[in-house]
């Protein structure tokens, strides 16, 4: 598989190692997003000028200029050789930035060296390190779509919860939604129309718990609420009014009035519980509503 220079500029600007490609006369053809942060250049800036510009004038730890003499990327290039060093890049604002640099050639399918591609890191920003952790952390627990915990972050909250009910015997319950007709929804509509429903839905749920609550988008147009220290009759009214808010939920498209049901499966957590055992059980329970009509909770 090819991808052409749009494509792997989208890739690239994922990444968090700031990336460019130079050709063989060293004119930079990509500069991606993480570059742009790192040194205050922005694409427009950057691309269709030469890496000896003037711009980013590499310089070594000795403070010697890489860009006239001894340019990585020009010997990358000419050794058809990979480099590994140590530079300080220039800032926009003028101060120097040290990054560890990675620089590969790019042949093409002869053989013949095309360009050079450059990757850089900032070389020992602790802090840079740290926000990097958090927001993969963040990541690796947030829905995309709906901005709302996924389903890992459903299945530690429970985790949690189970552990609390057997050392402090304290009570927590778990509802299981699933969006009632929504293939209908997708298919009369669009998919597009679709992905708005279950933000919507998941926009009520989320304002709707307290504090020490949480929701979680277990699948498609499934969800998890988990509610915390709470009775039966407090869990069976608070389920309620989710149910009952999301169903008083809906937005114009056009002329047409949008708005879903849900149906739900609410258990209590028990000791002797797992992730599986839970959410198993409330499943069922959901397709026990399912089957009575929709738009309503079954209760154990
Ligand atoms: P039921 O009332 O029995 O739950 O019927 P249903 O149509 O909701 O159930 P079904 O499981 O047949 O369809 C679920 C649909 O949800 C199928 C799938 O295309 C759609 N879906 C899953 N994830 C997404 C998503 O992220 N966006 C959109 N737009 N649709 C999704
Ligand atoms: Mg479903
Ligand atoms: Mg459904």
């Amino acid at each position: 598989m090819k991808f052409d220079e749009k494509t792997l500029s989208i890739l690239f600007d994922q990444l968090f190692e700031g990336i460019y490609l130079v050709d063989t006369e060293r004119n930079i053809t990509i500069w991606n997003k993480a570059a742009e942060e790192m040194t205050g250049f922005t694409k427009d800036e950057i691309v269709g000028h030469k890496c000896m510009d003037n711009l980013l004038v590499h310089v070594d730890t000795e403070g010697k200029s890489l860009c006239t003499g001894n340019c990585p990327l020009l010997q990358a290039i000419n050794e058809k050789s990979e480099k590994e060093t140590s530079v300080y890049l220039h800032h926009k604002n003028g101060h120097r930035i040290p990054v560890s640099v990675r620089i590969m050639p790019i042949a093409d399918d002869s053989g013949t060296v095309t360009g050079a591609v450059e990757i850089f890191t900032q070389a020992n920003s602790k802090k840079n390190l740290e926000e990097r952790v958090k927001e993969l952390e963040k990541l690796s627990m947030l829905d995309p779509l709906t901005g709302i915990a996924n389903r890992r972050y459903g299945e530690k909250i429970i985790t949690d919860r189970i552990a609390e009910k057997k050392r402090f015997n304290w009570d927590s319950g778990v509802i299981f939604f699933d969006i009632d007709n929504f293939k209908s929804i997708n298919d009369n509509y669009s998919h597009n129309i679709g992905d708005k429903v279950l933000k919507m839905i998941a926009n009520t749920f989320r304002e709707s718990i307290r504090s020490f609550d949480h929701i979680a988008r277990w699948g498609g147009e499934e969800f998890i609420v988990v509610l915390s220290n709470i009775n039966r009759s407090q869990f069976k009214e608070r389920a309620e009014t989710l149910r009952k808010l999301v169903s008083e939920s809906f937005f114009y498209d056009e002329e047409e009035k949008l708005s879903a049901t849900v149906s739900g499966g609410a258990t209590m957590l028990d000791e002797n519980d797992t992730v599986q055992s839970v959410v198993n059980r409330a499943d069922k329970l959901m397709y026990q509503s399912k089957k009575n009509g929709k738009d309503q909770i079954t209760y154990e």
